[in-house]
């Protein structure tokens, strides 16, 4: 980047109302904030010179004020199950990682909302990096607009849904991921419905968004519904107990009338037992939800190892008999750790 461009602001960081300011401080009409605005978030213009229905003192004018930055596919590693891992760069050098995740009907994008996690999550990859700084919504809707382009060119269709569900605690990058979710729906005319925001648990955050009359969905990764369990896996957890979780999430049902799904990784010795299903299943009584058991993924971090299958069966049925909706789900991408929890930027150092 050059020193000039150091100090322009990314036009992006501009919402459209001031964009329309900025186009009356300089005498032009404010029908051009609004191609702006298009080409920015809908056709996902990277230079000023692509914006053709402006007259070339408007793009002088815009170039004199402001950057575009834009993320950049650093590399893609394919798993033999057709999922690919993109190793993204950031306008200043850090990277994050995105995933595509085909099946035979869906393409479903799975993205970062921060550089690194600020959360402590003992068993998950990401949470090695510690938090070095959140995404704007543009950094956001580039990952999503890369993954797009990728699901049309090797799978020939468009994206089916999306997942924040990388690197990062969405409801710690609260604003941004908002913003980021209105740009995407508009971009990509995808339904809000078919994109879930998965968080740790921030009970204070999820009130807050049920507040918003949000459309998307949303995940907790619960992993264990006893205090005890979970902040030791979860240490972070321990500002937040199960209970104001639960208030928070009754409140997300009575606004949004959308049923939570809990993320649910079952371990060998540590919530493996009878009280731990009985735990879960109490919980799920109290929360209109459903549950989605996730194959765990090593990591090079931590001592866990995967609970055997009987110990998931036994969840499996102890839920359904509760009438509680649960799936279990098979893991993607393992082999180019790929996977949910592994995602830690292996490939390229994060400082270089
Ligand atoms: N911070 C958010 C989103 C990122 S994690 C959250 O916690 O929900 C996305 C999902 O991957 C979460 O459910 C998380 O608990 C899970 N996960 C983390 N480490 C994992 C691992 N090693 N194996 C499988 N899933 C993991």
């Amino acid at each position: 980047m050059s020193a000039e461009n150091a100090t322009k602001r990314d036009i992006r960081a501009l919402d459209l109302q001031a964009l329309q300011a900025f186009f009356s401080e300089h005498n032009q009409q404010a029908f051009r904030a609004d191609q702006v605005y298009q080409w920015l978030w809908q056709k996902g213009a990277h230079h000023f010179d692509e914006m053709t229905n402006l007259s070339k003192t408007t793009r002088a004018l815009l170039d004199a004020h402001f950057v575009i930055n834009h993320i950049a596919v650093d590399r893609q590693q394919r798993s033999s199950d057709q999922t690919i891992k993109n190793a993204i760069r950031l306008h200043d050098g850090l990277t994050v990682e995105s995933v595509l995740i085909p099946t035979v009907t869906r393409s479903t994008a799975c993205v970062s909302s921060q550089v690194g996690c600020s959360l402590d999550c003992t068993f998950c990859a990401t949470s090695q990096l510690k938090r070095m700084r959140n995404l704007n919504p543009d950094e956001i809707y580039d990952q999503v607009m890369a993954l797009d382009r990728q699901s049309q060119l090797y799978f020939g269709r468009p994206l089916s849904n999306i997942v924040f569900m990388g690197m990062g605690e969405p409801l710690m990058n609260y604003k941004n991921v908002i913003a980021a979710v209105e740009r995407i729906t508009e971009g990509l005319g995808l339904s809000p419905k078919r994109i879930t925001i998965s968080t740790s648990g921030v009970p204070k955050m999820i009130q807050k968004l049920a507040d918003e009359n949000p459309r998307f969905q949303l995940a907790v990764s619960l992993h264990s519904a006893r205090e005890k369990v979970r902040n030791q896996i979860m240490p972070f957890s321990t500002s937040f107990d199960l209970e104001t979780l639960q208030k928070s999430l009754q409140y997300w049902y009575q606004q949004t009338r959308s049923k939570i799904t809990f993320e649910y990784l079952i371990w060998k010795g540590i919530n493996d037992t009878q009280e731990d299903i009985d735990a879960l299943v109490a919980y799920c009584k109290r929360v209109p939800s459903k549950v989605n058991i996730i194959e765990y993924n090593p990591t090079d971090f931590g001592n866990f190892e995967a609970a055997d299958h009987k110990v998931i069966e036994a969840y499996k049925k102890a839920l359904e008999r509760a009438r509680i909706t649960v799936t279990v789900r098979r893991s993607r991408g393992k082999d180019i750790d790929a996977a949910c929890g592994q995602l830690a930027n292996k490939l390229i150092p994060l400082e270089s």
